[in-house]
């Protein structure tokens, strides 16, 4: 188990060789979670200035907000999730769906918007969801969604920021 510091100083030494490899490679380098590559990388200390406290416990440290806490849970109107990190546009509100459990849920994500990986922080092993652009942490996909894709992908609300669509 590595600390989160070395994690960062880690991604900050291989950022610079995988700099080059990106400009290489471009999307064919894939992006992981926690030694992350992305396109965008901020130190600890510009995404505390970024973001609220609680943003960045969910989306730099994995934290997962209380349920029903987030005003984005009952939001019903038609429009765009972003990331509250880098403003990807993430989710879209035709992918959304109560599921009770008291966090914002859809059954799929936008295309290329977001990456995952194995949590294994808890007993057992699930699957988390993170901005592929940024890296920021989402959630987490689990297997009892309604159809069309039976996913439940379970937001962290306080990580994303809606944009309701200009005709809705
Ligand atoms: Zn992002």
């Amino acid at each position: 188990m590595t600390t989160r510091t070395e994690m960062s100083r880690r991604a900050l030494l291989t950022a610079g060789v995988a700099g080059v490899a990106l400009s290489v490679f471009g999307r064919l380098a894939p992006a992981r979670a926690s030694e992350g590559t992305f396109e965008i990388m901020l130190s600890e200390a510009e995404w505390k200035a970024k973001l609220s406290p609680k943003q960045f416990a969910v989306l730099r440290q994995e934290a997962t907000e209380r349920a029903f806490t987030s005003p984005l849970n009952e939001e019903k109107r038609k429009g765009m999730f972003h990331c509250a990190g880098c403003d990807l546009p993430v989710y879209s509100s035709e992918a959304k769906f109560d599921s009770g459990t008291g966090w914002p849920s859809f059954w799929q994500a936008e295309d290329n918007a977001v990456r995952t990986k194995e949590d294994r922080s808890l007993f057992s092993t699930r699957t988390e969801v993170h901005c592929r652009r940024c890296g920021g942490h989402f959630g987490h996909i689990f297997d009892d969604g309604p159809p069309p894709t039976g996913k439940r992908h379970c937001l962290n609300g306080v990580a994303l920021t809606f944009k309701p669509a200009e005709n809705a």
